[in-house]
This record gives C-alpha cells, structure tokens and sequence, in this order.
C-alpha cells in the first residue's frame, strides 16, 4: 500500500492569494514526489474552493459536523465538504480537543465521514504529564476505542490513526523514531481486538509531530508506519516537497 503523507495547513495563511500561492506551489512541486506516496491537503475550509483539481494531491478539510443540515450555525456538513472534492476529515486533532471536543463528538465524526464514504483522521495523542505518568498507552487506547465506536468491523480498516503526541506537536521538537513506532505498534494491537488481524494489519497508522524534510525519512522508512501528518512544515512549500521525495 502507498505511504500517506497528509499536510495540515491548521488556521493558516491570512489571504486567498497566499493559498492560492501554496496551492499552485503544491501542483508543480509535487509532480516530482515519489508515485509511492499519496497526498492530502487540508487547508482552511474557506480555501477548499480555491484549490484547483490536482493530480498532485487530494484534498482534505480539518474537521466537520455529523449533521447533514439544519440550524446548526458554523458548522459545515459532509455534504458540503464532499462537494468541494473532499476526501479526507481530521477528526479529533488534539487543537480540537483542547478547546472541548470529546470523544463522544470524534467518534460522531468518524462515523459521519465514513457513512459519506470519506476517509477519517482520526487522531489520538497524550500530552506530556500524561506521558510522564505513564498514562500515554492508556490514553491513546481509550482515544481510539471510544473513537472507533459502534464502527462495524468491515470499516475499521477504512479510518487511518494518526499517532501525534501533544507534546511534540512544534515548536516542541518530535518523539523519538522508536518512541513514534511503539506507540504505533501498540495501536495495532489495540486494533487488532477490536477488528481482527488483518484489519490491524490494513489500518494506516500515521505519525504526527515536528516532522521536516530532515528527519522525515527516519519515521517513514518503518514498515509499520503508514505515513505522516505534517503541521508547520507543510506551510513551507520546499520543505513539504522535500519530505515526499
Ligand atoms: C499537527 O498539529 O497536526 C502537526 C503535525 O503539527 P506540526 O507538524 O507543526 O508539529
């Protein structure tokens, strides 16, 4: 299976010209990237509709609501993302989270993108007094049980878990390699018992964190990571080409 490298450009740029810049930027850079690899965007919802069909990259939002319409003012539907040629959702990035999002609401998502035949991201990661207590394995269980809730067996395989620690998210600096594949390995095995083997086997489990074009390769290169999510440096066109390469 292709490597997944998914950029999260988070609440940035300012302006429809700075997008539009990354994003024709993204169109010419990547046509070199490795054909192994598959990419995702995720911008802004305001410049989804900037973003010119690509063969270079797909395109994914931050988040999303689980009802399809109605009276639920600043949310934005499935429908709507799907419309934009949408075809991956974070759901639960630990930004999210931080500002009250639980694991009742991402596991809503989850379920909300899968039923629009999405792809869902879904992400899990302790912070730092949780690690120094040795609650990291607890936490990031329980994220992706609750997370992968009342989600028939069958799907499970569909939804990629991105690993990020919180407190490796930059400025931090990222976890060590061996550090990203425990965690990742672990995941599996939490899989594994909800799904079975082969769906912990299948499901794509991403690192996330203070990943660049220098160390990228070090997490990548593991044949049980499936990929990255790469925040700030994504920001930075060169720099984003040169961690697909
Ligand atoms: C993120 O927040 O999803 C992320 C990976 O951030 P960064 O790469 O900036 O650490």
């Amino acid at each position: 299976m292709k490597k997944l490298i998914i950029s999260n450009w988070k609440m940035n740029p300012s302006s429809q010209k700075q997008a539009t810049n990354l994003f024709n930027g993204l169109s010419r850079g990547l046509k070199k990237s490795n054909s192994k690899i598959e990419i995702v965007v995720c911008p802004p919802f305001p410049y989804l509709s900037i973003a010119k069909k690509s063969t270079a990259f797909k395109l994914g939002a931050q988040d999303c609501f689980w009802e399809d319409q109605g009276a639920f003012t600043g949310q934005v539907s499935l429908a709507m993302l799907k419309d934009l040629g949408v075809k991956y959702v974070i759901c639960g990035h630990s930004e999210k989270r931080r500002f009250g999002e639980i694991d009742e609401d991402v596991n809503r998502k989850v379920r909300a993108v899968l039923g629009a035949k999405m792809t869902p991201i879904l992400c899990v990661g302790e912070n730092m007094e949780q690690r120094k207590n040795g609650q990291a394995f607890s936490v990031v269980e329980k994220q992706v049980k609750q997370g992968l809730k009342k989600i028939v067996k069958s799907q499970v395989s569909k939804v990629v878990i991105a690993y990020e620690p919180i407190w490796a998210i930059s400025p931090n600096g990222p976890c060590l390699p061996d550090q990203a594949l425990t965690m990742t390995l672990f995941l599996r095995k939490v899989v594994s018992k909800i799904g079975d083997k082969k769906t912990a086997k299948d499901i794509r489990v991403l690192y996330g964190g203070s990943i660049n074009a220098s160390n990228a390769k070090e997490y990548i290169s593991s044949d049980f990571l499936s990929g990255l999510l790469v925040g700030s440096a994504s920001l930075d066109t060169k720099e984003f080409v040169k961690i697909t390469l």
